[in-house]
């Protein structure tokens, strides 16, 4: 989010866990000025794509959700599909789909300057985060 209040980096901070913009805590952004820090992101890839835990949208007409009140729409991209959906275990209300996760995870370590590279699988699980036949990447 956009913190009015504030300036510099602070200005900037993440809809998860409410930190601010920091060289240690890139972020991507999404709709409506959503942001999402690599640690809220890497918490939620590995709740997600490892261990298959979240929440299960239901699909539902593609329209703007009230940036106060999200649920259940994805924080960041504002639609609803039939994904999983990782919510934060901070702010009730900032949820984040699947497709967002793994786009924001490609983009973040898509940029040289962040260092960021997604978290590796837990021992012993064999892992095929391979896109889904119903999972677009047309955002
Ligand atoms: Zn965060
Ligand atoms: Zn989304």
């Amino acid at each position: 989010m956009h913190d009015e209040r504030c300036e510099g980096n602070d200005y900037f901070k993440c809809d998860y866990c409410l930190q601010s913009w920091s060289e240690e805590r890139p972020m991507i952004e999404g709709h409506k000025g959503s942001l999402v820090c690599a640690k809220c992101l890497s918490a939620a890839y590995v709740a997600i794509v490892y261990a298959g835990q979240g929440e299960m949208g239901v699909a539902g007409p593609l329209k703007d959700v009230d940036a106060t009140h999200a649920g259940p729409g994805c924080t960041m991209c504002l639609e609803r599909r039939a994904e999983l959906y990782w919510r934060s275990p901070l702010v009730d209300e900032a949820l984040i789909c699947r497709r967002c996760v793994r786009q924001s995870v490609t983009a973040l370590e898509g940029d040289p300057d962040f260092g960021y590279t997604r978290p590796a699988a837990p021992a012993g699980m064999v892992v095929t985060d391979e896109p889904r036949d119903d999972e677009d990447d047309d955002a």
